[in-house]
């Protein structure tokens, strides 16, 4: 099926594209179900900092559900979702739970971008790699990834390896086994507590050039019985709406997951990854 779970637009102070814009082009690339996951936070004026603000958040996701509907008659073959995407940080759980109460969201993914204070994607990034080798700034992003799926406030872990975006630079391509027990660690957590895995395609584009996670953690995610899976392609502009798809697609097949996860309201029911297609003869 073809669904993108992860999607950026003009409602994330990182995206561009209006919400017509996105659902044309799915619609154009035979996309069946689609949606929104803006950032819940902004990015300050001066562009370096993010605040999280619970009236504004809401205000902003209200207007974009409003976009939803009146578009959604359009696009009848195309169910147009509303999630977001939450970043986990200590001081702001308590404002995000209030915006799960207040906002009617299909799904939402958790996500981490900064450990201890630092920048590990986008931004100014380097320093948190710099002043670290492989093994603590995996190790300790993945630590850190434990703290969040102990709030779990969200249904599915977005882009799972993320730390690899930008250590791959410093460390060469990124390999899972030397985390393995952190990461079993990980995905046992999320099969006890309800939480999806999402395959996120934007590294296919990117330095690590795979989808976060990589195959070797997915196959670990299909050993711990992991059920819950999205697919994803965390565009930021229309142009890139489908960037990577197709691989993170045949990754999921070659994992040996046979399924994927529909949202709807934050009840989630799987639905088989259709068929590969014939060789033609
Ligand atoms: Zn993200
Ligand atoms: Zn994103």
């Amino acid at each position: 099926m073809r669904v993108n779970y992860h999607i950026h637009n003009q409602y994330s102070s990182d995206g561009r594209g209006s919400t017509e814009q996105v659902c044309e082009i799915a619609a154009q690339l035979g996309f069946e179900e689609i949606c929104f996951t803006n950032h819940a936070e902004t990015l300050s004026p001066t562009g370096d900092e993010w605040m999280l603000d619970l009236v504004e958040a809401r205000q902003r996701y209200e207007q974009l559900q409003h976009e939803i509907e009146r578009l959604q008659p359009d696009y009848p073959e195309l169910r147009i979702l509303l999630g977001a995407e939450f970043e986990y940080r200590p001081e702001w759980v308590e404002t995000l739970d209030a915006l799960t109460d207040s906002v009617d969201f299909d799904l939402i993914i958790g996500s981490l971008h900064v450990v201890d204070g630092e920048q590990i994607s986008g931004g100014a990034v380097s320093s948190y790699f710099k002043t670290r080798d492989a093994s603590e700034a995996y190790g300790r992003y993945f630590e850190a990834l434990a703290e969040m799926l102990e709030w779990g406030g969200f249904d599915v872990v977005a882009h799972l390896d993320m730390a690899k975006r930008f250590g791959v630079k410093h460390y060469g391509p990124f390999k899972a086994k030397p985390f393995e027990s952190q990461i079993r660690g990980l995905l046992e957590t999320m099969v006890s507590k309800g939480l999806g895995l999402e395959v996120n395609t934007s590294g296919v584009v990117q330095a690590p050039a795979e989808p976060y996670p990589s195959l070797d953690i997915l196959k670990l995610a299909k050993d711990a019985h992991v059920a819950t899976v999205t697919i994803g392609t965390d565009s930021h502009v229309p142009t890139s709406f489908e960037q990577g798809w197709d691989v993170g697609e045949q990754m999921l097949r070659q994992a040996g997951f046979g399924e994927i996860t529909l949202f709807s309201h934050r009840i989630r029911k799987n639905v088989p990854l259709e068929p590969e297609p014939e060789e033609a003869e």
